[in-house]
């Protein structure tokens, strides 16, 4: 199988799962955001490759026939989606086309790793899939998502012309090891911050509120959906439905680094969505999935890996 975009933080979850249940995995990546730090454990691997490219052009001729291909090549932050906007449009854009040809040629199902802000600043709470959204076109999100809308469109078009077996998920905010530390997410922030000493910066008044699941979590529910029946080919949501405002993911990292850094007020973004939630219902009779991390367990593990990873770039590998 191939993951694009396995380098990064859920590629590389992804992958490693993927391995461990005996599959081959080609990880497809150009190292925009990902790094080969993430895969280096998997490489050791004689069922696991790399291959740098970059998803804009369509697939080298020389890879192996893939059964299944996860597209999740993609800046997921807004500090890099919004680096070069018109890039990631493309990317969204030509890279779906890119994979769904591959897809075809190969006779593999194929699984668009899409995400809850084609919901943008959500009128209705919590989000079924069948909710529309509210997507500003011209913001500075827009790039990211009217570029995930439109990879939803075409693989569901494609899907249909094509007989390709395709697979969408609406992935809500995930965070576990591995997340770039410097990716300006907000659990990556406060993690990196509370570590460091340094003031938490929660953006408005902190009242605005995400659901966190864990990677663990989000990896189990994107292979139970590859798995599934080839007529789920509608979006699915996963994510965890407990709903945290900002302010409280302060305070529980805080408390869990045993940090006495400040919190303090910062504007908040342009388009920053106030509330979301998804409704996982789908997800839970067509899949049988339901989240199983809890927040405080999952950011235990996640600050565990960040105090690990700051060791090791102080005192090198032999120190861990
Ligand atoms: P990430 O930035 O850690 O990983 C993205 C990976 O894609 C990186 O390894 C990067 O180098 C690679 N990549 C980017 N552009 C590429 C290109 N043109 N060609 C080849 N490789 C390319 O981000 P992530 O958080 O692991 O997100 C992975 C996917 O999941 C993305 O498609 C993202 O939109 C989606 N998603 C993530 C979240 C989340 O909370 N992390 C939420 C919703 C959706
Ligand atoms: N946020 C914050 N402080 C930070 C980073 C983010 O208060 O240092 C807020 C941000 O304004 C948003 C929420 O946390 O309301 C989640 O932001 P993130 O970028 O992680 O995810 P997204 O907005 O894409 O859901």
């Amino acid at each position: 199988m191939a993951v694009t975009g396995g380098a990064g933080f859920i590629g590389s979850h992804l992958c490693e799962t993927l391995l461990a249940s005996g599959a081959r995995v080609v990880c497809i990546d150009n190292f925009q955001t990902g790094s080969r730090d993430n895969v280096d454990r998997l490489i050791e691997s004689p069922n696991f490759s790399v291959v740098y490219h970059d998803i804009l052009e369509p697939f080298p001729n020389d890879l192996p026939k893939f059964d299944e291909i996860f597209n999740f090549a993609c800046p997921a932050s807004p500090v890099h989606y919004q680096a070069d906007r018109v890039r990631t449009a493309l990317v969204c854009a030509v890279g779906a086309r890119n994979v769904l040809e591959r897809a075809a040629r190969d006779g593999a199902r194929a699984l668009q790793a899409s995400t809850s802000e084609v919901y943008g600043d959500p009128d209705i709470h919590p989000q079924p899939e069948s909710y529309r959204g509210h997507v500003n076109p011209i913001g500075p999100r827009a790039c990211y998502d009217e570029g995930k809308r439109f990879a939803e469109s075409l693989f569901t078009d494609f899907g249909a012309q094509s007989g390709v077996t395709v697979k969408i998920v609406r992935i809500f905010n995930t965070y576990g090891p591995r997340m770039q530390p410097h990716d300006g997410r907000v659990i990556s922030n406060f993690v990196v911050q509370a570590l460091a000493g340094e003031d938490l910066t929660l953006y408005g008044d902190g009242s605005q509120t995400r659901s966190f699941c864990y990677v663990d979590d989000l990896v189990d529910g994107c292979l139970r959906l590859m798995a599934s029946p080839s007529d789920l080919s509608q979006p699915v949501n996963l994510g965890n439905p407990v709903e945290t405002t900002v302010a409280e993911v302060a305070e529980l990292i805080l408390e869990l680094t045993g940090s006495r850094s400040r919190i303090v007020r910062r504007p908040l973004p342009v388009d920053d969505p106030r509330r979301r939630k998804p409704d996982i219902t789908l997800a839970e009779t067509r899949l049988g999935w339901r989240p199983q991390v809890p927040l405080r367990e999952g950011l235990e593990r996640t600050i565990a890996h960040a105090v690990r990873r700051e060791h090791r770039a102080s005192f090198g590998d032999a120190a861990v």
